[in-house]
């Protein structure tokens, strides 16, 4: 069970950039960190509009000296204070992940940020150099795997549950872009023009979640080639895709594929992934996440529950576990854990617990890394005809 006295001596002094007014994300940020005590958030550069980020920064309980008109200044006069910024988050367009990052890195604060982490591998290998080089923690927010069905999932397979894994399907496929609507909706819009979001659309925004949730599942598993083809089903996205397939093949013999799209018309989220192994099969939905399918070959349908008795007892599925069997739990819970752990390994690293940081699961720089290694593999193999590509 969840562990509500888990505290520190003292919660960790959090800031934010972006996150602010309206925005789609910023509030389960807060919502997730500030729940178990464990964070309190004292500055912002919530906006890249100055005046509505002080004016959202103080409705939200924030001192008005603290609520920057941008990051730079955040960054400069907190670190004047005894009592400045130890984290921040970042929850900004794609665009600003690296520079924002690396500038926190440099100024020695730990760092949350939005996936895709940033453009290429070779600025994640920057941020990773830096973060090592200043003792300090990198958290991607890989939203959906604080849920415990995830980790149950990976002790299944880890336990030899499935037999030996031969296939992984994955989607996120939903439809709520299959009109031009970013005519009138600036949070997409962004999202569908290169120089903000990046090598690609949806691939980036929805298909690193999916492929993360392998990647937790099975953490032994590599992809070794890929094939990519991508398409912009509203012209004007173009080049940035609406609409992509993947396929894969993995070390262990193992296929997979991967279907991500914005043009899914009717679907809402459609984030499933489905392992099959030689014995068995598992299949989770983020739409119903407290539930994971269970097949066993020439056995009935079992639906496993969140919270019962007969899961496995690893740490993560049980002190993910808030409330008893039969209580919805949803993407909020799901966050705050991840939450709690950046939370351990940040105090950890403070305190020089290296033991404690190594032994922390989190969404951490590898998973924000991986993410855009497949990101890039991905454009390498759409852009050359939808070619198999050696993934490097
Ligand atoms: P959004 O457009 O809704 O909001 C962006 C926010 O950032 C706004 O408040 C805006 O004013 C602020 N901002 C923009 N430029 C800024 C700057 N230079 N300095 C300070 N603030 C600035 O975007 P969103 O949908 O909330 O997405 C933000 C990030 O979160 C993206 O990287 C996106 O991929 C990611 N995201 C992640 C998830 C998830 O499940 N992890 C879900 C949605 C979005």
């Amino acid at each position: 069970m969840f562990n509500e006295e888990l505290r520190l001596e003292k919660p960790l002094r959090w800031g934010m950039i972006g996150g602010g007014r309206g925005s789609q994300i910023g509030y389960i940020h807060r919502s997730a960190a500030l729940r178990d005590g464990l964070f309190t958030l004292v500055a912002g550069a919530f906006d890249i509009d100055p005046e509505r980020c002080e004016d959202f920064g103080t409705h939200i309980g924030l001192d008005k000296a603290r609520c920057y008109p941008d990051y730079k200044m955040m960054l400069e006069e907190e670190a004047k204070r005894h009592d400045g910024i130890q984290v921040v988050s970042i929850a900004t367009p794609n665009k600003f992940h690296y520079e924002m990052a690396k500038a926190a890195l440099e100024a020695g604060l730990h760092v949350i940020c939005e996936k895709p982490l940033c453009f290429t591998v070779a600025e994640a290998e920057t941020l990773k150099t830096i973060a090592e080089k200043n003792k300090l923690i990198i958290g991607v927010t890989y939203g959906y795997t604080g849920y415990q069905m995830i980790h149950q999932a990976r002790k299944m397979i880890e336990n030899g549950d499935l037999g030996d894994i031969r296939i992984i399907n994955m989607s996120f496929a939903h439809g709520w872009h299959s009109e031009e609507v970013e005519k009138n909706d600036p949070g997409l819009k962004w999202r569908v023009t290169p120089e903000q979001s990046g090598p690609t659309y949806v691939l980036g925004d929805i298909g690193t979640h999916a492929l993360y949730l392998a990647e937790v599942m099975m953490p032994e598993l590599k992809i070794e080639q890929l094939m990519c083809s991508r398409q912009s089903f509203i012209a004007s996205r173009a080049p940035l895709e609406d609409n992509a397939v993947v396929l894969m093949n993995f070390n262990n013999g193992a296929v997979g594929n991967l279907w991500v799209s914005a043009v899914n018309a009717g679907a809402i989220h459609e984030q499933r992934i489905r392992v099959v192994g030689s014995k068995a099969s598992i299949e989770w939905w983020d739409e119903h996440p407290n539930q994971l399918v269970y097949e066993v070959q020439g056995k009935p349908k079992q639906l496993l529950d969140r919270g019962h008795g007969y899961l496995y007892h690893d740490d993560m599925a049980v002190t993910c576990d808030r409330i008893g069997c039969g209580h919805a739990e949803g993407l909020f819970e799901s966050w705050a854990n991840l939450y709690q752990r950046y939370a351990i390994a940040i105090d950890a690293m403070i305190g020089g617990d290296k033991e404690t940081v190594e032994n922390t699961w989190f969404p951490d720089i590898h998973a924000g890394l991986e993410g855009v290694r497949f990101i890039e593999n991905c454009v390498r193999s759409a852009d050359n005809g939808s070619a198999w590509v050696d993934y490097k």
